[in-house]
């Protein structure tokens, strides 16, 4: 993870209240709101000059939410929003108007601050109620004021309509009004200081389709503008600056969401079973905790990689055992999840080198990563190992080591792991009985030895991601070689074919856990080759299931052993994608799968 101090890789966490992914760049929105003018009027003469301007700058407010109400109501047939008419309400009540008039006539005040002074009033009273939905009214006349604000300090203050198409709006609040205009003016999403699932803000975001994340806390001060962020309103997360690696994870992941869109969700909840009864189990790939409910409805059965390298983001110290525990015992206790595989941290190389311990490495895919850390920094390492010990008396736990190149890491980390769990039962804490233990194939050593891995473990679960580029010694995040990422290259899928035989004879279960697993394209080769279980990014689970659905392992098989002739990747890949586009005309219908 790239993590220089300028354009530091953050992550932040708040409420996701409508779904969907945007990737653009960020417009801080309205940073003065919260500043107030005052000054005392010179002499009685201004006082009526003023409440003039009060009453132009209202007349001018109700202006505007008519043109939005008008405009919701011309695009695509939607229902007018209620929420602006109260908020016209407002602006017309008499309580609200005469309490300002008063303020400015008494104190001899700008209308700013008289305003400031009503909104304070109608705050002390709705504080006393008990009523959450009359609190809640509180906000729509703080939208209110500050529509008026902004009217009232005329054109120099920026508008949602001066942003454009590629912005995210990055607010402390925003007004439901605010948020209207922004499908109007095609603003891609936005995240909120403030707010919560039930807020106006919110209601409307989902009505008007633009997915955004509210009570940030700090999204504010975390952001600059025009900083580079994902908003995933799907899980509640927003990225500011993400390093190439991770933006290209997201840009699959909203590919796979807008596709999900169409109607393959009601694929979610079905078995990936083909039509002559071979069943493929589905797991999740998810970095945060807060995916889950995502992973759920778009039909994992269980997790299949949970990178947990996640909860080291943004991180000055390290996390403690009971963070790693609180997230763990999270994951495995969902109910609805059949298992969860917790894959202990890839990290190193040039994932977080702000970490003292993590040295910048001049070639750091290959470098001091994953488990090559973990083993040497064995104090490190069992903080973790401890956590996830504990969580698994919670639900069905698996454990999966990253890049494992030799026989000798895998007993290492397994002996490490025991001796945890000894001691953890020698103190009397509880420990599932029934751990899993599995490696990732991800390097190409671990291909060629995997019937001696196959002894020490569990499972096998096969990152592609990696292997595909150790194998056509490709860098996964150097553009200029993307060319060559081949995964229906002959030597990937002898590869592949390889751990698979070699772990079914061994008796065990093979998964593929890399982004080949979730491409349409690959599936009936994934198929063919007998993997028992697929997992991948959530978003693309249903449509993956479709596929599958509708594919039966005879034909999946003779595909396999007719391409398995082939000597090019190109030769493959051409005809493979005949072959899917030919049988599924409707999933695949022009050039671009
Ligand atoms: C992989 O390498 O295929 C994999 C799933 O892990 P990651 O992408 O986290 O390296
Ligand atoms: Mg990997």
């Amino acid at each position: 993870m790239h993590t220089d101090v300028e354009g530091k890789t953050v992550v932040l966490k708040g409420i996701g209240v409508s779904p969907g992914i945007v990737i653009g760049k960020a417009h801080l929105f309205d940073r003065f709101d919260s500043q107030v003018s005052f000054y005392k009027l010179r002499d009685k003469t201004l006082l009526s000059k003023e409440i003039k301007r009060f009453r132009s700058a209202l007349k001018e407010s109700e202006k505007q939410l008519l043109e939005i109400k008008n405009k919701l109501t011309e695009m695509a047939g939607r229902e007018p929003l209620y929420i602006i008419d109260v908020h016209i309400m407002i602006l017309k009540d008499r309580m609200f108007i005469n309490h300002t008039i008063k303020k400015i006539r008494e104190m001899g005040v700008n209308v700013e601050w008289a305003l400031s002074m009503t909104i304070d009033r109608y705050r002390s009273i709705f504080e006393k109620v008990d009523d959450e939905y009359l609190k809640g009214r509180l906000s729509d006349i703080r939208y209110v004021g500050q529509m008026i604000m902004r009217n009232l300090t005329g054109k120099g203050r920026e508008s949602i309509a001066d942003i454009g198409e590629k912005g995210v709006v990055i607010a402390v609040d925003l007004s439901p009004a605010d948020t209207a205009r922004m499908m109007i003016n095609k603003v891609l999403g936005f995240a909120t200081d403030m707010g919560g699932k039930t807020s106006h803000t919110a209601i409307v975001a989902r009505a008007v389709g633009i997915p955004a994340v509210v009570g940030l806390e700090s999204v504010t001060r975390s952001v600059r503008m025009n900083d580079n962020v994902i908003i995933d309103g799907s899980a509640g997360l927003i990225v500011i600056n993400p390093d190439p690696e991770m933006l290209q994870r997201y840009e699959d992941k909203k590919k796979h969401y807008e596709e999900t869109q169409e109607d393959f969700l009601k694929y979610a909840r079905l078995p990936a079973i083909t039509k002559d009864n071979y069943k493929v189990e589905i797991g999740g790939n998810i970095e945060f905790i807060e995916e889950i409910p995502s992973a759920i409805v778009h039909g994992a059965e269980g997790i299949g990689l949970y990178r947990t390298e996640f909860i080291y983001i943004n991180k000055e110290q390290l996390p403690t055992e009971e963070e790693h525990f609180s997230h763990y015992r999270q994951v495995v206790g969902v109910e609805g999840l059949k298992w969860s595989t917790i894959r202990t941290f890839d990290l190193g190389g040039d994932k977080f080198y702000s970490d003292p311990k993590l040295a910048k490495e001049m070639n750091p895919q290959m470098g001091l990563r994953a488990i090559r850390f973990c083993l040497k920094e064995v104090d490190l390492f069992k903080v973790q190992l401890r956590a996830i010990a504990r969580a698994s008396a919670y639900g069905k736990t698996r454990i999966m080591f990253p890049m494992i190149s030799g026989i000798e890491e895998i007993r290492e980390a397994k002996q490490i792991f025991c001796e945890v769990k000894d001691d953890l039962s020698a103190k009397g804490v509880p420990v599932g009985d029934d751990i899993e233990i599995g490696v990732m194939i991800e390097v190409p050593s671990a291909v060629i030895i995997a019937d001696e891995l196959a002894k020490e473990v569990d499972f096998f679960s096969i990152g592609t991601n990696d292997l595909i580029q150790y194998v056509l010694a490709i860098d996964r995040i150097n553009e200029r070689v993307t060319y060559l990422y081949e995964p229906l290259h002959p030597a990937v899928l002898r590869l592949i074919k390889q751990v698979v035989d070699t772990g079914h004879r061994a008796g065990i279960r093979v998964a593929m856990c890399g982004e080949m697993a979730s491409e349409p394209t690959n599936l009936m080769i994934l198929l063919g080759l007998e993997i028992d279980e697929l997992s991948m990014n959530p978003l693309a689970i249903p449509r993956v299931k479709k596929i599958i659905r509708e594919s039966t392992l005879k034909d999946s098989r003779e595909l396999l052993k007719k391409v398995m002739t082939f000597s090019s990747a190109a030769e493959i890949r051409e005809y493979v994608k005949r072959y899917m586009r030919e049988r599924f005309p409707e999933e695949f219908p022009n050039n671009n799968h």
